[in-house]
């Protein structure tokens, strides 16, 4: 059996009987309670006594604990929601033990909407009484009784509608009695995909990969890698293995990055099933997110697509999951329960025995290198669909074209974009920095702005006519002296943001329709599409923005991308700098001539010989990644070695410290460890919080879980102290 199913008969706990109750707050395990009249089974959704209020927990397997038999206390009910399947409860345990996280925290992630859990009310319809009591008869009376009993049940609304009458005729004859009420479940909101409707004429390297995914569709548990350049046609390929998947009956997830900002993949998903996949991600509102996990758990949403979250919805029947873009550090949760979206995918398939798909122009080393231990199996598409050509990609050395004195863009990127407006195509400018200018300085003394409540500046927003803090979002107007010398009117923005390149911009093309794409222009799924509606329709000219205009778009007509600070993103001590940049770079310029018309992409940079850019301009990925893994493996770090990060944090800095050094005294030693720190953390300040960091490395193959277990469980945080554990960090702030 390749995919899950809900068919086994669960060990039965009769009335009376001790039960593990795990309840989703932050508590270490399960809690042990008293059958109470019904039996329940494993994965049971249930209404316990927690002191002196009700709780949510669902029932994790027969108790065990050391509470004495007089003290345990009963389950209250049995809630009607389906339980929890196997597969969700066993990836719970599984990521708490990995993450270190406490399992009530990550079966919170489980059940997130406590209102889905409760029964879900049906529509309250009309229908005509069989043998209703006397009462007085009108002509709009007789019109709606007629009505009512020609068509089936119907809301109060279109009853009045359909008989052409108001509302208080229907509530006359409600209290007549003449009309009575009834409950209809409500209509489905989730119809099938339709399986019949034709995919595209694949390519022959897309026949193969897609005949791969089928044939792992057909067997349990497998990891496929889909490396295939942009606009190679990765999602075509991937729906071959959703139609495989969902004509066997099972459900699909899949995990893009952003969803808020996949109105291309949606209408691609609509225009191949025939319907729109249910969607699972932070901007839902109430009642879809209820909706929603109720449609999974009863197994009707067949497709779910979502962000991280989405793999912890309680599906009965998964199938297969596909990762789009698996290189994104989107993936990557920081806060809470710190675990790798792509990462507990490969997890979730292995627990269910069920395949995933992971896709990419630019596949993490990680994957690279399981593909390479033969763990993962790679699909490869070497070119673009219908013979478009990957765009040229050049380094602009900014040590000899530099741009004019207080502008960013050099005379060479700026020939470029004339030429492609004048030709009637579109231009991209992409800089990863929201606002007007990252720095604002006092010229007097040369004070800097900086926010009171975290280690950073503030980051001017001219368009919003403040400054802000990026982290916890402090923000003032700027002020008219310096706080320092209190020399007046004496700021000055230092280095560009996006809309600062935007102001450039208008001034160099005053013709040209300019748009402006952040998460502050376009916040939220509607204008994020409206947007993107508006680029490939060719109502904008050129575009200007963050990474979000990165993720994945086609836009036909878009044929010169310039990267204004190419460089932005290599310094720093992290590890993954130079695989982040040349992936996210690699992903912009995958933008540029996507069609007909062949792509330019310049990138401005200070450093043209950087082996990054290098890369870049020789189109030579393979090389790259390969000198990149031999860093790694020389310093044994990840995937070659293991790493973890603690984060100690509180209000006082003295507190804080006194901690970290009695931490350090008791950090674990030998087997090949090496415990690092504390340091400050770069970000020593957060949102008013101190921080220090330790870095835990150790060869692969320890158990590093279980050393970080004893270690912390070694001392007690004073009050005030916070201890976050990051197994496999993604980020060193
Ligand atoms: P990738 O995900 O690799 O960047 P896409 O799947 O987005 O590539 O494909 C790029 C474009 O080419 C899309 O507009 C897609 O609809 C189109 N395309 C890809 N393969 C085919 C095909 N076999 N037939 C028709 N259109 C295709
Ligand atoms: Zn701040």
């Amino acid at each position: 059996m390749s995919s899950e199913s809900s068919t086994s008969t669960p060990p039965f706990l009769a009335p009376g009987d001790r039960v593990a109750v795990l309840l989703p707050l932050p508590l270490a395990g399960a809690y042990d309670y008293r059958v109470g009249d019904e039996a329940l089974g494993p994965g049971d959704i249930v209404m316990v006594p927690l002191g002196r209020r009700e709780a949510i927990g669902v029932v994790w397997g027969r108790g065990g604990g050391d509470v004495a038999e007089s003290r345990l206390r009963p389950v209250i009910r049995k809630l009607e929601a389906p339980p929890l399947p196997a597969a969700s409860r066993a990836l719970v345990d599984w990521v708490a033990g990995y993450t270190l996280a406490p399992a009530g925290a990550v079966l919170k992630m489980c059940v997130s909407v406590p209102s889905a859990l409760e029964p879900a009310r049906g529509q309250a319809m009309l229908r005509r009484c069989a043998a209703p009591p006397p009462f007085k008869e009108t002509a709009a009376r007789r019109r709606v009784l007629e009505t009512a009993a020609r068509l089936p049940p119907m809301a109060a609304a279109d009853l009045a509608r359909e008989a052409g009458t108001g509302p208080a005729v229907i509530k006359g004859l409600l209290e007549a009695g003449a009309l009575e009420c009834v409950e209809m479940p409500r209509p489905a909101l989730f119809p099938p995909p339709d399986l019949s409707r034709p995919a595209a004429l694949l390519s022959p390297d897309q026949r193969a990969a897609a005949d791969a995914l089928v044939a792992a569709v057909a067997g349990g548990f497998s990891v496929s890698l889909v490396d295939g350049v942009t606009g190679s046609g990765k999602t075509e390929v991937y729906f071959e293995a959703l139609a495989a998947a969902l004509a066997k009956g099972t459900q699909v997830l899949v995990l893009l990055p952003e969803i808020a900002l996949s109105a291309q993949w949606l209408e691609r998903f609509r225009q191949r099933f025939g319907v729109p996949p249910a969607e699972w991600h932070s901007e839902l509102g109430d009642a879809r997110r209820r909706d929603t996990w109720r449609a999974v758990a009863r197994g009707e949403a067949r497709v779910v697509v979502g962000a991280r979250s989405a793999l912890f919805l309680p599906y009965p029947r998964l199938g297969l999951i596909v990762v789009d873009e698996e290189h994104d550090q989107a993936f990557k949760q920081e806060e809470g329960v710190c675990y790798h979206a792509r990462d507990m995918a490969v997890v979730r398939a292995r627990l269910g025995s069920i395949p995933v798909v992971l896709a990419s122009a630019t596949p993490s080393l990680e994957s690279v290198a399981n593909v390479e231990a033969g763990r993962y199996r790679r699909l490869h598409l070497p070119d673009r669909h219908a013979g478009a050509v990957m765009p040229e990609i050049r380094a602009i050395d900014l040590r000899r074209h530099p741009p004019p004195r207080g502008r960013w863009l050099s005379p060479l990127l700026v020939n470029a974009l004339e030429g492609a407006l004048a030709a009637g195509e579109q231009g991209m400018l992409y800089l990863n920095r929201r606002g007007y200018a990252p720095l604002t300085l006092c010229r007097g003394c040369g004070h800097r702005l900086q926010c009171p409540h975290c280690t950073a500046w503030l980051v001017e927003h001219r368009s919003a006519g403040r400054l802000v803090c990026h982290h916890c979002g402090y923000h003032i107007r700027l002020p008219k002296k310096c706080p320092h010398c209190e020399a007046e009117d004496s700021f000055a923005a230092c280095g560009p943001g996006v809309e600062r390149i935007a102001e450039e911009a208008a001034l160099l093309f005053p013709a040209a329709r300019l748009a402006v794409m952040t998460s502050d222009t376009c916040s939220g799924p509607r204008a994020a599409s409206e947007f993107v509606r508006a680029v490939a329709g060719g109502e904008i000219d050129l575009l200007v923005g963050t990474q979000i205009v990165a993720k994945g778009y086609h836009f036909p007509m878009l044929t010169v991308v310039g990267v204004v600070d190419a460089d932005l993103g290599l310094e720093g001590g992290d590890l993954r700098a130079g695989e982040r940049t040349h992936q996210l770079l690699s992903q912009v310029a995958g933008r540029a001539g996507r069609a007909e018309r062949p792509g330019r992409v310049l990138l401005q940079t200070w450093q043209p010989e950087h082996p990054v850019i290098r890369a870049l301009e020789g189109g030579d990925r393979d090389g790259f990644m390969a000198r990149e893994a031999e860093l790694r493996r020389d310093a044994a770090m990840p995937p070659f070695g293991r790493l973890a990060a603690v984060i100690v944090s509180g209000p006082d800095a003295g507190v804080l410290d006194g901690f970290a050094v009695r931490m350090a005294r008791l950090a674990p030693r030998g087997g090949g460890i090496h415990v690092l720190g504390p340091a400050p953390a770069p970000m020593a300040l957060l949102r008013g919080r101190h921080r220090r960091r330790f870095l835990v490395k150790a060869p692969r193959g320890t158990g590093l879980q279980a050393l970080l277990r004893d270690w912390l469980a070694a001392m007690e945080p004073p009050s005030g102290v916070r201890v976050q554990v990051d197994v496999d960090p993604y980020s060193f702030f």
